[in-house]
């Protein structure tokens, strides 16, 4: 077992468990055409309707407490469901507004997008401490963004399996990092038009590896950020399967399961690993542009 100055006493590892209520924008923001789908746009739906609700009891029969992020468009048209997953003493998120790649788009746009979600969130009353890019693509600018709008930290990128600092010139945040190996999209996403993927794994597949993660995590002292969205995790083996993994994380003894902004707010006096954040400079010629 490996110690690391960032885990809590005890712990030799940290989960948090997230879920990105991307409901119809999962595919819009890919497509607007999608729009035009009833079976994608219900697919989309399904996520928010019927897929959380079931996490929130499997997350109350446990007693543990998870982040949702939301991007802001789809928190506007249900601010009952916010309200009721805050009330549950669940943290909320911000996962951008319209859920278009942060990285498409100028600096200006990202702004506009960005408070676009803050001023949703702030209508509805639930207090907002960190973002998820959409897709995770972040842009080099991002840090910057959530560092001035006082926000604590990010869960976007991948430069470490531990919590790490992203310096900006606004101070640093904290990165909690995300990997695709710990998400269900991998796993279970499967849409014909727009296509979002093309995978139907068997959730016992996916829980054995997810619980061997756990395990290998408290090795070395990691942060196991699982990332699960409710219109795929939602679905009842995938759903059992989720329960199952929170009793291995449970059993374990020494993985709190910790909100994001819990993680971040413990970290804020803690010596991290600071990395810059900015794109590599290229010279002229070298790598080939398609
Ligand atoms: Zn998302």
């Amino acid at each position: 077992m490996t110690t690391q100055a960032w885990l809590p006493r005890g712990a030799a590892a940290v989960a948090c468990l997230t879920f990105d209520v991307d409901a119809e924008t999962g595919i819009l923001s890919a497509d607007a055409s999608a729009a035009d789908h009833a079976m994608a746009i219900t697919h989309q739906q399904f996520g928010p309707d019927v897929g959380v609700p079931r996490i929130l009891g499997i997350l109350g029969d446990l007693d543990v407490r998870a982040t949702f992020f939301f991007p802001g468009w789809v928190a506007e048209r249900r601010p009952d469901l916010v309200t009721r997953i805050a009330e549950a003493g669940h943290e909320i998120g911000h996962h951008s507004y319209s859920h278009v790649p942060a990285s498409s788009m100028t600096r200006d746009q990202e702004e506009r997008d960005f408070d676009r979600a803050l001023e949703v969130f702030r209508r509805i009353g639930v207090p907002i401490h960190g973002h998820r890019a959409g897709l995770w693509e972040a842009s080099w600018s991002t840090p910057a963004i959530i560092a001035e709008r006082g926000l604590s930290y990010d869960s976007s990128l991948m430069g470490r399996d531990t919590p790490y600092r992203v310096a900006t010139p606004k101070g640093s945040i904290v990165e909690l990092p995300p990997h695709w190996s710990l998400d269900d999209w991998e796993q279970y996403a499967f849409l014909p038009f727009p296509e979002i993927g093309q995978h139907i794994k068997n959730p016992a597949d996916v829980l054995s590896m997810w619980r061997a993660e756990v395990d290998a995590m408290r090795r070395f002292g990691g942060l196991f950020m699982l990332t699960n969205h409710p219109f795929l995790t939602g679905r009842p083996a995938r759903a059992v399967a989720l329960e199952q993994l929170i009793g291995h994380i449970l059993d374990a003894g020494d993985v709190p399961i910790l909100t994001a902004h819990e993680l971040a707010a413990q970290l804020s006096e803690v010596v991290l690993p600071e990395h810059e954040h900015t794109r590599p400079e290229l010279e002229t010629g070298l790598f080939p542009t398609h």
